[in-house]
């Protein structure tokens, strides 16, 4: 018969949110994988569990996936949690449930702290409907394109960044889905907890040295035409050409995209400038 795969969360700061069916688990399974063995022992050591621990991190996902498939296969349990939070959200653990589903074996998950839940239900922002980015690309067309496919998006959206990233990250937001209504969450559950709530503008002006873990909540999309998009179709169609020109848009995705802003036929944007 074959073992259980169970998907572990495990704090995202304080210590006392590991749930009892999470310590019932580590304690019954055979095998802990983790994310970083040397941080899972410090929380092992806490809870007075000792396991043997098989390293599974984002690079050896792949490998270990079917090592641990294999001793799934001989009957053995195993627990996959990762440094914090909730395993596959933002961390390993994926291509494992995919791979465990494949071969028949039952995944169950114990569900507990995870970062993006613990900031929206604070935020103050709607939670009826949201959208989890996760981190954005780093390199800059890419993070630029994201954006753009997020501006429609009339869903809240839900953003995890470094604390080295935190400005660049709020000025492209702004830049690209305009001076949105966000909250920021730091540090949940720690000692030094904080959120910060208001327009991306105000906000930037008071953050110089960002410091921790940290959740960007931004509102949805709700009026369709946000404020850029609005000046964008009131200036002329060069001034409109070149702000997508400058965000290093091809002149086939500027055009498409200019068509959908002033919702009139690509075609017509396109004999304009040929025109010219
Ligand atoms: N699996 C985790 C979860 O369930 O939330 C997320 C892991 S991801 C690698 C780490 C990111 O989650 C951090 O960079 C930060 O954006 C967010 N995060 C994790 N813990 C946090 C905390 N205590 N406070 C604020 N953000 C946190």
């Amino acid at each position: 018969m074959e073992g259980i795969l169970y998907l572990v969360a495990t704090p995202i700061g304080n210590l006392d949110d590991i749930t009892l069916r999470a310590i019932k688990t580590l304690e019954a399974v055979d095998y802990i994988a983790a994310e970083d063995t040397r941080h899972t022992l410090k929380i092992l050591n806490h809870l007075n569990i000792s396991k043997p621990l098989i390293s599974c991190y984002k690079e050896n996902e792949l490998i270990k996936s079917d090592i641990l498939i294999s001793k799934l296969k001989e009957g053995k349990n195993i627990a996959l949690v990762s440094d914090a939070g909730t395993p596959v959200i933002s961390d390993p653990g994926e291509e494992l449930v995919h791979n465990a589903i494949k071969n028949n074996i039952k995944v169950v998950p114990i569900p507990g702290a995870c970062a993006l839940i613990t900031a929206l239900i604070a935020s103050g922002i709607s939670a009826k409907e949201f959208c989890f980015v996760g981190f954005l690309p780093v390199n800059k067309t890419e993070k630029t394109n994201k954006l753009l496919s997020l501006h429609e998006i009339d869903k809240t959206l839900i953003f995890y960044e470094a604390p080295h990233k935190l400005l660049n990250t709020l000025t492209c937001i702004k830049e690209i889905l305009g001076n949105r209504k966000i909250a920021i969450a730091r540090e949940l559950t720690k000692i030094h907890e904080e959120f910060i709530y208001g327009y991306i503008d105000d906000i930037l002006k008071d953050i110089s040295n960002p410091k921790g873990e940290f959740v960007l909540i931004v509102e949805g999309n709700y009026n369709q035409k946000d404020e850029i998009t609005e000046k964008l179709c009131n200036s002329s169609l060069e001034e409109h050409f070149s702000f997508y020109n400058n965000l290093g848009y091809s002149k086939k995705d500027i055009i498409k995209l200019i068509s959908k802003d002033r919702n009139v036929p690509k075609n017509d944007i396109y004999q304009y400038f040929i025109n010219k």
